[in-house]
């Protein structure tokens, strides 16, 4: 999935890893199994009905039902149960049972006189995102996680979903199987794949074709302007270069829900699908539509890299609490520096553009003081308490698993090439990894299992990089890296100005501070977070603009009063003006490389 950093999100685990053949065939004797419906009748209030039809399947007094706190893929406990509201039960003869809700996500229903249970209640689901399920009067998008409530104890229960449109709306899209003469109808050989198979519904535009030699469908959901045709030849790109990776494909059918929007941008892949959400106009220019691209890119290799291949502690998943592990940066990270690699594979973007986008992660990570104080490792393990609640020291305090662990990702590639002769690279790393723990194996990979692997393809100990760069913080040689193929990393900032080391917001005509960058002056000389600046110097400060043309007549080391408001009083600051030291990274090569280094180089970015 994305964020406003970088951030594409998602996971999953074994028991969804069958292919949507394999869902199709194991359910043709389902019919005793669990039956959701889900209609819409007033798509302008937001509310969907729902009702789930269970045998009673315990030999108890009660059934329990629950909704999950979150979304796989997106790790942040979310509570769903909010929005939930009139949930009762009836028997098969249509008469009440008694209904108590014994903690926030859980309601628990009496079994007496009954051999069947229709449990119903509506949602309010007016969250715009591809985590939640969305309705309004334009479309419906059904997130399972969010809208349907698993029966307790018998997640591993075969599903049918029956879908009842709004009236003018004429067609349900989804990648699960469609149970024959049953309108609407669609199969799960359990929750965890119902979760995980999003269902649009409305009249969007359905596109479709064939990539890798599955049958793919995109769904163009609202007004755009991008090109279909286009679209579809570089998606198939992009899914013939992934393949290569890892020599399969392992879907029967794949389904792109693409939602176009205002502003909204980000993604969360599925077990044989994936829900983008994109700016309705953004598909244009190219330097816009590459964006897109990238998007893309990234959400599709979550196919491989999370949806099977995947960390141990990620799946079978707890849908009612955090899920733990240090990985992300493998399941996040890795996958973003694929992203961006898959498209200068496919000659989607150029050498140049490709140099660019690994300097310019760099550069974030280097200007990121949290990753001095946090590792990728521990930044994954928080996510749910970090990443995705970030507030305004966050960036002095935390770094970012998705950019960083894509730096990784890179030094990774390099060292391997180096180590090898250009024999292997991370390619090898991912496919050993899919094929030794998701197909033979079948299960997730523990923690220490990923360093291995790269030492197994690598053929040397790698233990200096994983206890210096993984699950600690030292700083990275880049030089060193980059060397192997004949490129060098230079600062651009060559002439560094003074300033305060803040960041701000324009409120209105108010300047207010956000951030306080650990190290810089402002840090040191008692600025904070929240300060509405007025003056410096005692002339008045009303915008970034004049803020900087002032500070360009001070010199490194210079002193200036800042006048703030606190907390509605007012207090001058002192600070001593230092240079700011933003690192500004380029690659470029190296005055004289030798065959060795540009061989590797070629090797690196597949170049022949
Ligand atoms: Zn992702």
């Amino acid at each position: 999935m994305f964020y406003l950093f970088i951030f594409l999100l998602i996971m999953n685990l074994y028991p969804q890893q069958a292919t949507a053949t394999e869902v199709s065939s194991s359910l043709s004797n389902a019919d005793s199994g669990i039956i959701y419906t889900v209609s819409m009748n007033e798509p302008h209030t937001h509310y969907f009905e729902v009702s789930i039809q269970v045998p009673v399947l315990d030999n108890t007094e009660y059934t329990e039902f629950k909704l999950p706190v979150w979304t796989p893929g997106s790790y942040l406990v979310r509570e769903f149960s909010r929005k939930i509201e009139s949930v009762n039960a009836n028997n098969e003869q249509q008469k009440s049972l008694s209904v108590k809700k014994i903690n926030k996500n859980t309601w628990r229903v009496s079994n007496k006189n009954a051999t069947q249970i229709v449990l119903s209640y509506r949602v309010y689901s007016f969250e715009a995102s591809v985590r939640t399920s969305f309705l309004d009067d334009t479309h419906a998008t059904i997130n399972a996680a969010s809208l349907c409530m698993y029966v307790a104890g018998h997640q591993k229960s075969p599903i049918k979903i029956r879908v009842q449109p709004y009236k003018t709306w004429k067609t349900v899209s989804t990648a699960l199987p469609a149970v024959a003469n049953e309108p609407h109808t669609f199969s799960a050989t359990d929750y965890d794949l119902l979760v995980d198979s999003p269902i649009e519904v409305g009249n969007h535009q359905v596109v479709k074709f064939m990539a890798a030699n599955v049958p793919h469908e995109l769904l163009m959901v609202g007004p755009h302007n991008g090109d279909e045709q286009t679209m579809v030849k570089d998606i198939q790109k992009i899914v013939e270069e992934q393949v290569k990776i890892f020599n399969d494909h392992p879907c029967s059918n794949y389904t792109i829900l693409q939602t176009n929007t205002e502003a909204m941008y980000g993604g969360l892949e599925h077990l044989n699908s994936t829900h983008l959400m994109y700016p309705r106009w953004d598909y244009q220019p190219a330097s816009k539509y590459q964006r897109w691209l990238g998007l893309m890119s990234h959400e599709y290799f979550h196919l491989w890299n999370v949806k099977r291949l995947r960390p141990f502690a990620l799946g079978p998943f707890n849908y009612e609490e955090e899920n733990y592990t240090e990985m992300l940066w493998v399941a996040e990270g890795i996958t973003s520096y694929y992203d961006d690699l898959v498209l200068r594979r496919a000659d989607l973007m150029t050498e140049e553009q490709y140099l660019n986008v690994v300097a310019d992660n760099i550069n974030k990570v280097e200007n990121n003081a949290g990753s001095k104080v946090e590792a990728v490792t521990q930044s994954s393990f928080d996510a749910w308490i970090k990443y995705y609640r970030p507030d305004e020291n966050s960036e002095n305090c935390c770094t970012n698993y998705y950019v960083h662990g894509a730096v990784l990702g890179t030094l990774l590639d390099l060292a391997i090439l180096h180590h090898t002769k250009g024999q292997k690279k991370l390619d090898d790393v991912m496919r050993y990894m899919y094929e030794e723990y998701y197909k033979k194996q079948q299960r997730g990979f523990h923690d220490e299992e990923f360093q291995q692997a790269v030492e197994k393809i690598t053929g040397v100990s790698m233990t200096d990089f994983f206890q210096n760069h993984v699950s600690g913080t030292k700083t990275v040689d880049y030089n060193q890296y980059f060397g192997y193929v004949g490129l060098q990393l230079k600062n651009t900032n060559s002439k560094p100005t003074t300033d305060l080391g803040i960041k701000t917001k324009a409120d209105g005509n108010r300047l207010v501070i956000v951030t306080v960058l650990r190290g810089g002056c402002g840090y040191s000389g008692g600025l904070s977070a929240n300060d509405e600046l007025l003056a410096i110097d005692n002339f008045r400060i009303t915008n970034d603009a004049q803020l900087r043309t002032y500070l360009d007549t001070k010199k490194n080391g210079a002193e200036v009063d800042v006048l703030v408001s606190r907390n509605g009083m007012l207090t001058t600051v002192r600070i001593k003006l230092q240079n700011n030291s933003r690192f500004a990274g380029m690659l470029e090569a190296l005055p004289n490389p030798t065959t060795a280094q540009k061989q590797l180089y070629k090797r690196w970015l597949s170049l022949q």
